[in-house]
């Protein structure tokens, strides 16, 4: 086993490998897994009560999906990179330390 074949099949969007990341949420592509993950984050829990105030139970929020276009770090530039790999566009973040320097 060399190459992990991947494939959504909600958007029918497919791949080879293991180092990009496709969300399954936006159907965006990432240019690694921690890529992905920066896109992402926690919805709130929410409680489901009984008559007496005790919890049954608890529904945990999927994961809500940023546009990565719109993030940016407090001084102002972009946390992502959108990149062109075999006609497909890939968000790739970047960090602090390699912008400009
Ligand atoms: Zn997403
Ligand atoms: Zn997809």
């Amino acid at each position: 086993m060399s190459a992990m074949v991947w494939h959504c099949r909600d958007c029918g969007a497919e791949g080879r490998g293991t180092t990009e990341m496709h969300c399954v949420t936006c159907h965006r592509q990432f240019g690694s897994p921690h890529s992905c993950d920066r896109h992402q984050r926690a919805g709130r829990t929410t409680y489901v009560y009984d008559d007496e105030g005790h919890v049954l139970w608890d529904e945990q929020a999927p994961m809500l999906c940023s546009d990565p276009a719109t993030l940016r770090f407090k001084d102002g530039s972009p946390k992502f990179m959108l990149e062109e790999r075999q006609g497909r566009e890939v968000w790739v973040a970047r960090t602090l330390e390699t912008q400009g320097a």
